[in-house]
């Protein structure tokens, strides 16, 4: 399908942005950047062969639907004062209608408490007329419920922006065991509203050491169950605190570790988001951190396994972890009744991944040639030298192709590589698999030895995120990407 300059959140089957589009991320925050209800938009560049070519515009850094956010500007549009003035009133009007501090929802007495299906809001006395005529007033707010905002609170389906996937309760419990035997007792939740949760009911329990935790989140409704030192309403595609000040206050004190109380950042954003923002945003994090302590702020991000070349293009000293993370309300990626659908998604980190422990009773176990924890099927070999499986099967090694590849997959000779036994054959549907030019095929890619420039043009942001991009190590220059 083709795109519209407006809907250009599009993306082809390997994950790229259609219609030849391309995120920009300059190294200087841009001061000039106009401003959606969602923050400063990010800035795009138009790079297919069209008239357009080269041209830039502004769109929502958080929206792919233009439904949910219709902000657009061609980046040499002169913006009239009136049209300027109608865009801040319509910015105000999208607030949420109270402030942080104005919750005191917490403070009422049982019996006072009401919650408003329809609004997904819990209402204060006061505010009950307004919503008599919604659908059920659910009186079930108890203290136990507040406890559990994300069961309360429905999960925004909305496929492309605020798609809310919540963790299993194993895959929390594995990853707050996971960092607390590697001493962390500061978790940035960022885009994890049930790990903060869990996190809370853990410290109430008092089974497991205390943790602090902070969530920061796009979703205002998590005001109505946080204070404000523990909720910040946040956008990760452009690192954009909607409370100002008094945020990035409280969020620069959260990553300060005092009395040896170690901080990591753990991620898990809509899987339709941009890398290169996602990227720039979490680089910002750590500079952040790095002014005020020594080394690399430690980062988990959740994502899909077929993001793994985009993400460790950005942040070449991340690993992929073979660890399936499971999912409570998503169709696909739950581990149901009927036994456990593979789930493409991952951890990626700057954590050594031989510390990470997985658990062997769901099959991981450790593979001491690569020094790491892998999945039941992921086989050593020794040809290629690594544990090779993304997908968790049990991958099969190619000499033709000189490595390993899906199980379903069988070499083409008049591709000259392996593929799936019913690919368009000759085709060549995408141009060049590496850096998708439709001019010649992988095999004569000049840029195939440049890893960092897969990317056309690289505009990426390497003042950033030189702070947290290590040297890569042997491991990470051999790796491929295999989709
Ligand atoms: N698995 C996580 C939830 C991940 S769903 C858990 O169980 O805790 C993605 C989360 O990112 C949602 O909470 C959603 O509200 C949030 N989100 C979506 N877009 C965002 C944005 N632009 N900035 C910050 N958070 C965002
Ligand atoms: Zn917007
Ligand atoms: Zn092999
Ligand atoms: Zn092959
Ligand atoms: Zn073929």
């Amino acid at each position: 399908s083709r795109c519209s300059p407006i809907t250009f959140f599009c993306f082809n089957s390997e994950g790229s942005l259609a219609g030849g589009i391309e995120v920009i991320i300059q190294n200087e925050e841009d001061k000039t950047a106009p401003r959606c209800p969602h923050g400063p938009a990010l800035l795009f560049e138009k790079t297919g062969n069209g008239e357009e070519k080269g041209r830039r515009f502004y769109a929502c850094s958080a929206c792919r639907d233009r439904k949910d956010c219709n902000f657009f500007q061609w980046a040499d549009e002169k913006i009239s004062e009136a049209r300027m003035l109608a865009r801040e009133e319509q910015n105000r009007s999208k607030m949420p209608l109270f402030s942080h501090q104005e919750y005191k929802f917490v403070s009422l007495p049982l019996e006072q408490r009401r919650f408003c299906v329809d609004c997904q809001l819990l209402i204060l006395p006061e505010e009950r007329a307004t919503h008599a005529k919604h659908k059920a007033l659910s009186e079930d707010t108890t203290v136990q419920r507040l406890k559990r905002p994300s069961l309360l609170l429905c999960p925004l389906d909305n496929k492309k922006s605020n798609a809310q996937y919540l963790f299993a309760d194993r895959s929390c419990h594995f990853l707050l065991d996971m960092l607390l035997g590697l001493g962390f007792q500061k978790i940035l939740c960022v885009g994890t509203p049930r790990l903060h949760e869990v996190i809370k009911l853990r410290n109430m329990k008092g089974k497991s050491p205390k943790m602090k935790s902070l969530l920061l989140d796009i979703d205002y409704r998590y005001c109505q169950f946080y204070g404000q030192d523990e909720f910040c309403r946040y956008n990760m595609f452009n690192h954009h605190f909607f409370d100002d000040e008094e945020a990035v206050t409280f969020f620069q004190g959260f990553l300060r570790e005092e009395e040896g109380a170690k901080v990591v950042m753990i991620t898990d954003p809509p899987f339709g988001g941009l890398v290169k923002p996602l990227a720039n945003s979490f680089s910002q994090m750590a500079i952040t951190w790095k002014n005020q302590n020594k080394g690399q702020m430690p980062m988990i991000w959740i994502f899909p396994y077929f993001f793994e070349s985009r993400i460790l293009e950005c942040f070449p000293s991340f690993s992929m972890l073979d660890y399936q993370v499971d999912y409570d309300n998503h169709p696909l990626y739950k581990h149901g009744k009927t036994g456990r659908k593979q789930s493409p998604v991952r951890l990626f980190t700057n954590l050594s991944p031989k510390d990470i422990i997985l658990p062997e009773d769901e099959g991981y176990r450790f593979c001491s040639v690569c020094e790491r924890y892998v999945s039941a099927g992921n086989k050593h070999c020794p040809k290629c030298d690594t544990c090779p499986s993304k997908d968790g099967r049990e991958w099969r090694h190619c000499d033709e192709c000189g490595r390993c590849v899906k199980p379903s997959w069988r070499h083409c000779s008049s591709c000259g590589h392996c593929a799936l036994p019913d690919h368009p054959c000759g085709q060549s549907q995408t141009g060049c698999f590496n850096c998708g030019s439709q001019k010649h095929k992988l095999r004569t890619c000049p840029k195939k030895h440049n890893k960092r420039m897969i990317v056309p043009g690289g505009r990426g942001a390497p003042g950033l995120l030189k702070h947290i991009a290590g040297k890569s190590t042997t491991k990470n220059k051999r790796r491929r990407t295999v989709t």
